[in-house]
């Protein structure tokens, strides 16, 4: 049986681990042999993916472990170069598993793709005419892209709107279509790109204007993923602080994302700590996820918390992460790249939907992460200890040394480079 439950997984050498995995009967000779490699992603690999390839960037990957979403064991792949993230992601899953669990949810994955019609001689007729041929664009769109309505999805649904209406506006006046469209499993934006771009002449006809713009939109409003946890006070105790005194540490830690921009950048930074990684490990845009992220925590007008947290009436700590996620499990680079192909088969994920739910339970649990250690002992304890290897090697530690260097910025509390620097010249002399 998968479990992401495996203790003492973080004091293992990278070789236990690799044995440990190669146990569990989900890869392939191949893929371990791809997993393990030195040169994960080939060359030649690399260089049909993008244009002047002179090399690849490796990033480390490891197993954020102990999540358990909706009764289901997730052992989640992490690809990042910050120290201390998949530690704490591991840390909160656990906390949270010991409370039930993540529950988690996601809407169809509705995305939107926009068509810009500008030079209208009459906007509000061309508007009306939009709106009363809104099924032949459906139909035509669907037209461009049978393949997706044979699976299922396709455009569902069209909505017009006119921007810069007011004469007095300092910008052109058009009229922005949103094509709805139910991508299944794609991530869209090359489906959704193909589908608005063959109704332009369709929509130039129509409206008399000129279609300038014809691509999706990063911010899919209508494609969300949601994840919650429930925790009773006293799971979040440590050694020098009460759970009360950790959970009321962690609303005011809330309140004051939600109320100061300034704080909730960090704060949903955060956040993006954890849901970037496994974006990232599983070969989708990471970029496209960010950007439709935080223009959703600012959806109200002003730029707050992504997350919200709350106490109910037994006392319990309730956290809640709803974003959109426009992520594949198909399409792109999630099978391109041998590595995230490998990620989605130790994911075990049968769609997008679930993949996007399990990303906002990583998504959540980073942010409490932050928040407790904020609330409590303050973020550099933690933090620095792990950060001290990659220090150390900054300094110029090597091997063995790594190790030794590490532990002494530790024992004299000074995980600095400078310092580092010094200890590698006295272990070298
Ligand atoms: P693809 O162009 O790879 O399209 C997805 C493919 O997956 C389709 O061709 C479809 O094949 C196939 N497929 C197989 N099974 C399924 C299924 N169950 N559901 C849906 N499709 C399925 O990728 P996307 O259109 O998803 O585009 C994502 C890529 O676009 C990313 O690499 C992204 O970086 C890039 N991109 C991003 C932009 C942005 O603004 N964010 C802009 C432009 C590109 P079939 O033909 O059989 O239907």
């Amino acid at each position: 049986m998968r479990t992401s439950r495996i203790p003492g997984f973080y004091n293992m050498t990278v070789e236990d681990r690799r044995e440990l995995l190669s146990n569990m009967n989900i890869f392939t000779e191949e893929d371990t042999a791809y997993l393990f490699s030195n040169e994960p992603l080939p060359t030649t690999t690399a260089d049909n993916m993008i244009e002047n390839v002179v090399g690849t960037f490796p990033l480390p990957m490891g197993l954020g472990l102990n999540f358990l979403i909706n009764g289901k064991e997730y052992a989640v792949p992490m690809a990042i170069e910050e120290a201390s993230v998949v530690a704490s992601a591991s840390h909160i899953a656990k906390i949270v598993r010991n409370a039930g669990g993540f529950k988690t949810k996601a809407n169809n994955r509705i995305m939107i793709g926009q068509i810009q019609v500008v030079g209208c001689e009459d906007v509000q007729t061309a508007k009306e005419t939009i709106v009363n041929e809104k099924n032949r664009l459906i139909d035509e769109a669907n037209a461009a892209y049978p393949s997706l309505v044979n699976r299922g999805g396709g455009a569902e649904d069209v909505n017009v709107r006119i921007l810069n209406e007011d004469a007095g506006s300092k910008y052109s006046q058009m009229l922005i279509l949103h094509i709805y469209i139910n991508t299944c499993d794609a991530m869209g934006a090359n489906i959704i790109n193909t589908m608005v771009e063959s109704l332009a002449p369709t929509v130039e006809n129509l409206t008399g204007g000129k279609v300038y713009l014809r691509i999706l939109s990063n911010y899919p409003d209508r494609c969300l993923a949601k994840a919650r946890c429930v925790i009773p006070p006293e799971l979040l105790a440590t050694e020098k602080f009460s759970g009360q005194n950790v959970r009321d540490g962690i609303i005011h830690a809330y309140e004051f994302a939600a109320s100061d921009p300034y704080r909730a950048v960090t704060h949903n930074k955060g956040i993006m700590n954890g849901i970037d990684p496994v974006v990232i490990a599983t070969g989708n845009d990471w970029r496209a996820v960010e950007a439709g992220a935080h223009a959703y925590a600012a959806r109200d007008g002003h730029y707050g918390s992504m997350t919200t947290w709350s106490v109910d009436d037994e006392g319990n700590l309730i956290g809640e992460l709803e974003l959109p996620m426009a992520i594949g499990t198909v399409g792109g680079s999630t099978h391109v790249h041998p590595v995230s192909r490998i990620a989605h088969k130790l994911l075990n994920v049968d769609s997008a939907q679930e993949l996007a739910q399990v990303v906002v339970a990583v998504g959540l649990a980073q942010n409490l992460g932050a928040l407790k250690a904020l609330a409590t002992d303050g973020i550099q304890k933690g933090h620095m200890a792990l950060h001290s290897r990659s220090v150390a090697i900054t300094a110029g530690a090597t091997g063995e040394m790594i190790d030794v260097i590490s532990r002494r910025l530790i024992e004299e509390n000074e995980i600095r480079v400078g310092k580092a620097k010094e200890l590698v010249e006295e272990y070298t002399k």
